[in-house]
């Protein structure tokens, strides 16, 4: 069984060709910031149509699964919340133009729930129950696979806007209208503005950088630049606040750290574990904090579940 399956990022759109879990081809397209999906789709169709001649063998998608940053109703039929991209997903019936255009049906799903249920059927979560999955990227998505199955809760939220826990009542401004969420602390949409108003900025080399992004922090800390070393440090602390609130949450047996963020999971990992031996109870200290395996994969093979546990309904 194959199927179409897309995740639309903040500046990619990747498309995959999944047959049984595994993903035989994939592409990107770049997407223009603020472009909507009524504009997206008929790229996403072309490059489906481009990858499908250029395979050996005739795989015959027989569905499309999105895989968006929204809220997804937990039917996974329709985008119930938008964050600013992709804001013409309410009133955009995908399954209606992939039925019209492509001839095949669309499921949704929530693009960090997309990348936990990847994860789990074919990557670091492969063979648990109970997993929790924290993406660290330009923003912080999470999601939860609990007793054998995708969290969704009454509106499809249930583990799924963690980033937007708060780590400090009066702190930094979020993009979501609350103070002192985890991702206004410590994603890298807020990192160059951290950074500048720091009084140690005009002494750091990062005021010279091209860009302030976590792999540049992390990079100069290694060489003992102290605001770096202290936004690298900062950023750890509101990571493991969040693994550790997940563990507490929905005492999962693994938890799996994705997204760009991760190129310095070398220090990362151990940074988190150490911090989590420290301040967590003993029952709790055998879970395991995993760096995720499929990379940019994980959310279109998670795309491919997505559909098979509809067949198999
Ligand atoms: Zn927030």
């Amino acid at each position: 069984m194959s199927i179409f399956a897309v995740d639309f990022g903040g500046t990619r759109i990747k498309v995959g060709i999944v047959h049984d879990g595994e993903v035989l081809a994939h592409d990107a397209i770049a997407h223009k910031h603020g472009a909507s999906l009524a504009e997206s789709m008929p790229r996403v169709k072309e490059l489906c149509q481009a990858m499908l001649a250029a395979m050996v063998g005739d795989p015959q998608p027989e569905a499309m699964v999105c895989a968006l940053p929204c809220i997804v109703s937990p039917d996974r039929s329709r985008v119930t919340r938008t964050f600013g991209k992709y804001d013409d997903a309410p009133d955009f019936d995908l399954d209606a133009w992939t039925q019209a255009e492509m001839g095949i049906p669309c499921l949704l799903e929530n693009d960090a729930r997309a990348a936990a249920i990847g994860e789990w059927k074919c990557g670091a979560g492969r063979g648990v129950e109970n997993l929790a999955m924290i993406t660290l990227g330009t923003g912080i998505g999470t999601a939860v696979i609990c007793e054998g199955r995708p969290l969704f809760g009454t509106h499809g939220v249930a583990g799924n806007l963690c980033g937007h826990n708060t780590v400090s009542m009066d702190g930094r401004e979020c993009i979501c209208g609350l103070r002192g969420c985890v991702e206004a602390h410590a994603a890298t949409w807020a990192l160059p503005g951290i950074a500048r108003e720091s009084e140690l900025f005009a002494d750091s080399s990062l005021s010279s950088a091209e860009v302030i992004d976590y792999r540049t922090v992390f990079a100069e800390a290694a060489q003992n630049d102290q605001l770096a070393c202290e936004l690298r440090d900062n950023a750890i602390d509101c990571w493991s606040t969040l693994v550790m609130n997940l563990i507490y949450q929905y005492d999962p047996e693994c938890v799996v750290l994705g997204g760009g963020i991760m190129a310095g999971k070398d220090v990362i990992l151990p940074a988190i574990r150490s911090r989590l031996d420290k301040r967590m109870p003993e029952l709790h200290r055998d879970t395991k904090i995993l760096a995720a395996e499929l990379g940019d994969a994980a959310a279109l093979a998670g795309g491919w579940s997505v559909w098979k546990s509809r067949t198999a309904l």
